[in-house]
């Protein structure tokens, strides 16, 4: 499943010019049995099988004997959701060793026992960690020096500042009979970023009221240190 789609496109060519890599362990590799089991039933019974402790916690050791001091995020669906400020710490950070669910989940005493960060990717539910751990490497990597370019630093975009990103429009001018907005073909910088500021708002506003009401609360308070 690594680097799957990470391996094409822009996460892609980053990847060969070695701005980012991966080495993904198998869990399995750190079973003690012959039939090299990871899994086992639930206490208490119910449907599924649970992740063991002992076999994920080997594989965790492993992991940070191999590569010390990186933060470890378990994919989890009741984990903290994963947005823009966190992949923007992780992406300037020395990486991150990232565990995948599979089942269940985990044995719960594998989250007293080790220092685990939990981190869900939204509230439903995948069949495995894999893909939210591509998703959360897919947002930290476009934001590793050199992989978008000079041109975009992306700090313009949706979350970034708390706000959802204005809308885009390109050629042609015309279709289907609806323009480009006339302020941004006039050519004046202030007066486009003073639409497109505005359109930010409105739309987060609009589709997403609970950034909106974040926002404007981090705007009222005041600097720290004031009080
Ligand atoms: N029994 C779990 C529950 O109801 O919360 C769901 C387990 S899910 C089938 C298997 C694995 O997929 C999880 O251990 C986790 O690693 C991953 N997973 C599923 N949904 C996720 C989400 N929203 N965010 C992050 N990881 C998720």
């Amino acid at each position: 499943m690594f680097p799957g789609p990470l391996g094409m496109s822009l996460a892609g060519r980053a990847l060969n010019e070695g701005r980012w890599r991966c080495d993904p362990l198998q869990i399995r590799d750190f079973a003690t049995d012959r039939h090299r089991s990871v899994d086992d039933t639930p206490a208490g019974g119910g449907a599924g099988m649970v992740l063991r402790a002992d076999v994920v916690a080997a594989a965790i050791d492993h992991a940070a004997a191999t590569a010390p001091d990186l933060p470890l995020i378990a994919m989890t669906p009741r984990g903290r959701p994963l947005s823009q400020a966190r992949v923007r710490a992780l992406a300037a950070g020395p990486g991150v060793t990232l565990l995948c669910g599979r089942f269940e989940g985990f044995d719960e005493r594998l989250f007293e026992a080790r220092a685990i960060e939990e981190v869900s990717i939204g509230d439903y539910v995948l069949s495995g960690g894999e893909m939210g751990a591509l998703v959360l490497l897919d947002a930290c990597i476009r934001l590793l020096p050199g992989v978008m370019g000079a041109a975009s630093s992306g700090d313009e975009e949706s979350f970034e500042s708390g706000l959802l990103e204005y809308p885009h429009y390109t050629r042609p001018q015309m279709w289907e009979g609806r323009t480009i907005p006339e302020v941004l073909r006039s050519g004046d910088h202030a007066r486009i970023a003073a639409w497109r500021k505005s359109k930010a708002e409105t739309d987060t506003r609009l589709r997403r009221p609970d950034l909106w009401e974040r926002h404007e609360g981090a705007r009222v308070q005041p600097p720290s240190g004031a009080r």
